[in-house]
Order: structure tokens, then sequence, then C-alpha cells
């Protein structure tokens, strides 16, 4: 069976599912999109990425033409059109098609799409070993210029970050803001534990508000651990005694390896191990139905 796309209320064939090539999704990456995962049929913090999803397009003056109950019955139709139970959905709201010229009052319907496909899952030795981390001199995107909390189209800086760690041998990229304090990595925050103290670095520095991220302060807090959000350097994260990003396709991903500097023995820690476990239950009982 091909893959049927969503796209502006149609379900259609993998291979009919076209956008022009006007749309300013593709000219700009003018747009805001998710990543949303499904467990077992039960789609995760489904409302928490929509909310997201509208945020981003409010702050870049893009009204999305459907409400959020409706974007959810688009969403669950084609999982089920797709027959999937365990599902990486990327819902993606584009401008729309315009002329060459970048004025968005030229585009005046939105394109919404939904691919709903298998998930990628990363190795399960990364689970098991941890990754290795390498900063990056692309600093993150300043607010000033385009707020980190868009998750818009645009994903060149991440992506820049990304080449450059890549080109050095390592699976992601430290990225720090313009102060030199760390943000998060290309595509998932980053959390430190000292001293049984959970930490992460605070939004206002750049971090994108991740969802996983959100739901990892509250596990903990409801495991009774300290969790803070807290401005940190380097020096912080080469003294920590555990180390671990998250995101929603990535989960809670242990690190083991900052710069050439072993994070705590250089295994993964007990308590992100702990933290995975619990994540891991939450996603088997809380969700969407479909
Ligand atoms: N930071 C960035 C830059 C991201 O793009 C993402 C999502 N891929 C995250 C963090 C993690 O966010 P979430 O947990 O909501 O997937």
């Amino acid at each position: 069976m091909s893959l049927k796309i969503y796209i502006n209320g149609k379900l259609l064939d993998k291979n009919e599912a076209r956008i022009s090539v006007f749309d300013h999704g593709l000219l700009y990456g003018d747009g805001v999109f998710e990543g949303i995962r499904s467990y077992d049929g039960l789609i995760f913090k489904l409302t928490e990425h929509l909310i997201r999803l509208y945020e981003s397009a409010k702050s870049i003056g893009l009204s999305i033409p459907i409400s959020l109950p409706e974007l959810t019955q688009a969403i669950i139709r084609t999982l089920k059109a797709n027959q999937l139970k365990d599902a990486y959905i990327r819902l993606i709201v584009t401008r729309g098609v315009g002329d060459l010229g970048l004025d968005p009052a030229k585009c005046p319907n939105p394109t919404i799409i939904i691919i709903a496909d298998k998930i990628a899952l990363y190795p399960e030795e990364y689970y098991k070993n941890g990754l290795e981390l390498i900063t990056v001199s692309t600093r993150r995107n300043i607010q000033e210029a385009v707020s980190p909390q868009i998750k818009s189209l645009n994903y060149l800086n991440n992506i820049l970050a990304k080449i450059e760690a890549t080109n050095s041998g390592a699976m992601e990229a430290i990225m720090l803001n313009r102060d030199g304090y760390i943000v998060e990595c290309s595509g998932v925050n980053i959390f430190v534990i000292k001293k049984e103290q959970i930490l992460t670095p605070p939004c206002f520095l750049g971090a994108l508000k991740g969802i996983t991220r959100d739901t990892i302060i509250e596990l903990a807090r409801k495991e009774e651990m300290e969790v803070r959000e807290e401005i940190m350097t380097r020096h912080d994260l080469f003294n920590s005694d555990e180390s671990f990003l998250t995101g929603t396709a990535a989960e809670i991903i242990p690190v083991v390896k900052v710069d050439g500097r072993t994070i705590g023995n250089g295994k993964p820690g007990k308590i992100t191990a702990r933290l995975l476990k619990r994540f891991r239950e939450l996603t088997k009982t809380e969700g969407v139905r479909y």
C-alpha cells in the first residue's frame, strides 16, 4: 500500500502528493511545522504540539484556515488511512502559493500538509552507549531576528550546526547563544545532571521550548527530583555527572562525551536511564486515542 499524504483536505497517493513551485514554503521557507509521534494508537502530547503550531503561525502572521479540533481530525484521518499505530507525524503549514516576490499578502491560501510514516528509530546503541557531542561555531538564532520559539520551515541555523558536527565526526552539535551560553543541539534540547540536580538552559537563551523537555521536567518533579532552568557554560557541561538530549523523535538520548571530555564515567547515567524508563511508560498510557 502506498503512503497517503494529506494536502488541504485531500488524501493523495505519495507519488501524486505535490505542491506548487510557487509555494512560499519552498521559495522562502515561509511556514511552520511540527513533528509529532504516536505510540500504539495514542498520539502523544497532541494538543501541546498543536498549540505550539498555532503559536508559531500567529507569530509569523499566518492564519491557519482550520481549527485545532479540525486539524486533530485531519491527523487522525491520515493515520487511519495509512493504518499506522506507531508513527512519526510531520505537520506542515506553509504560507501557500504566491508570486516570486516575498510579499505574504499575495499568498491567500495556506497549504496544510500531513505526512504520517513509520517512525525511523535511532539505533538502539545510542541509547545503550550514549552519544558524543561537539560544540559548533554556528550560534543559535537570536530572538531579535527570528525567535527560536517559532518552529519555522527555515531550519538553516540548525542545519549549519548539524553539518559542522558531521564534519567533525560527531552525531550532534551543541549550539551556544551569542554570549557563549549552552542553548540546545541542532534539533533536540539538552539536560545536565550535577549532584542529582537536573538542569536545562532556560528558553530565553534561545532554546526551543521542547515538548519532550517539558515532559521530562514534569516527570522528574513527580519523582521528587530537583529540576531547574540554569544558565550554563561548556565548563558546567564538561564537569557534569550525566547529560542527555530530548526530542520527539529521539526521546531521551544519553550523552557520554563532549568536545573530547568524558561525561561522568563515560557511560549513560542512572538518572538518565530512570527518566527514559518513566518517559516510555508515559507514552504507553497518555495520548489521544484513534
Ligand atoms: N530544539 C529544536 C531546535 C527542535 O527542532 C526540536 C524538535 N525537533 C527540539 C528542540 C525538541 O522539541 P520536541 O521535544 O518538542 O520535539
